[in-house]
């Protein structure tokens, strides 16, 4: 990854987190997008002068344009785009309010369409770029209490393939990566006996860490995978 350019949003915690800092490792500069400012500054002041924090909510566009511009502003170039950044707000279907239903598409499903765009133009002016969504597999098989969720994680999945389409013919790859339980702050709401009965579901018998998701976000957004696109990878242990 020497000399690429990645963004990675959602980056202040979980997978976001354990991604930006295996890609730089991996050589990249990763400019660390979060909606909360200081958990983005101090990931990349962990990382070193090669990465940038930045404070944004990916689901308002405004903020997104700025983002891009200041990692435009700093690096000149952005090779790959990690549309990490998702929230959960669970209910039934009975119970679920509109303002749940919205915020969550808002954020998992708007904020990748926002982030995308924003980014557009200067893959296009560079002939390549790497767009690599989170879905979930939830966005493929559904799930009890998520009917906002399963429809942004699904709806990421339609995107993707659309965009594998569209751009490819402009030599930028769009792919997902689809998680199971993958433990963090998003599934610790989650009972522990639930918890445990997840693992037990996974034929590797355990649930996967955000270091295991960052592994494929890395492949994903490496040239190792250039021919590669409209593919979702799931990183589930099997379970789907
Ligand atoms: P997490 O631990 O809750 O972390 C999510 C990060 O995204 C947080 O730093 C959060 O910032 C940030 N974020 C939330 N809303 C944002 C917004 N509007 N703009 C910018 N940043 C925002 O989640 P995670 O488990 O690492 O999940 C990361 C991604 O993987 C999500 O898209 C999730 O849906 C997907 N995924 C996770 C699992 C899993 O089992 N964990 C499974 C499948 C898919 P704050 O600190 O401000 O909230």
């Amino acid at each position: 990854m020497e000399g690429k350019v990645v963004i990675v949003t959602g980056a202040g915690r979980g997978i976001g987190r354990a991604t930006a800092l295996l890609l730089a490792k991996a050589g990249a500069s990763v400019a660390c997008a979060d909606r909360d400012e200081a958990p983005a500054r101090e990931l990349a002041a962990e990382i070193g002068p090669t990465a940038l924090g930045l404070a944004i909510d990916v689901a308002d566009r405004a903020q997104v344009d700025a983002m891009v511009a200041a990692v435009l502003a700093r690096y000149g170039r952005i090779d790959v785009l990690i549309n990490n950044a998702g929230i959960t707000q669970d209910a039934t279907l009975a119970k679920m309010t509109e303002a749940q239903f919205d915020r969550v598409i808002d954020v998992n499903l708007k904020g990748v369409f926002h982030c995308t765009q924003a980014v557009l133009p200067t893959f296009l002016a560079q002939g390549k770029g790497k767009i690599v969504s989170a879905s979930s597999v939830v966005g493929l098989h559904g799930n009890f209490g998520q009917t906002n969720y399963a429809a942004s994680k699904a709806a990421v999945i339609g995107m993707t393939k659309t965009w594998a389409k569209e751009l490819g013919p402009k030599g930028i790859t769009a792919n997902a990566v689809a998680p199971g339980f993958i433990l963090t702050d998003m599934t610790r709401a989650i009972p522990a006996k639930l918890l445990e009965g997840a693992a037990e579901r996974v034929p590797l018998k355990r649930l996967g860490t955000p270091e295991d998701v960052a592994q494929a976000y890395l492949f994903l957004a490496s040239d190792a995978s250039d021919f590669i696109n409209g593919h979702v990878l799931c990183v589930d242990g099997g379970m789907a």
